[in-house]
């Protein structure tokens, strides 16, 4: 089974929207659907946070303390999709940093759900 990290958009997950850290991505991840294509194991979960100078570090850590290294890095829905878009960056580029840092594939969003 893949193992895979999600990143989700802190600054949304906050104001609690049924967002990631609720069920969403975890399904999709759990039952193979969405962006994924088949279940995966879900290792670590990173909250991105304005202005997301974190997150790969943020990545980096959770990688290192869980001694996991995930087959992919999946920007979550909210992240990607966003509406309005983040201020800081474009999901599109937060994905290029991701994956020249931590040279892991980073795939765009995790789930259709509403
Ligand atoms: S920097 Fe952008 S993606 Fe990250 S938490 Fe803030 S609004 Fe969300």
């Amino acid at each position: 089974m893949e193992k895979v990290a999600i990143v989700g958009c802190g600054a949304y997950i906050d104001q609690g929207y049924g967002c990631p850290g609720e069920w969403r991505c975890l399904k999709a991840a759990a039952v193979g659907e969405g962006k994924f294509e088949s279940p995966a194991a879900v290792v670590s979960f990173v909250k991105c946070q304005c202005p997301g100078r974190a997150v790969v570090p943020s990545l980096g850590m959770a990688a290192k303390l869980s001694e996991i290294k995930p087959d992919k890095i999946y920007l979550s829905s909210c992240l990607a999709n966003a509406v309005p878009k983040c201020p800081y960056t474009s999901a599109e580029d937060l994905a290029g940093v991701i994956k020249e840092k931590t040279g892991v594939d980073v795939v765009m969003g995790t789930h259709d759900y509403h």
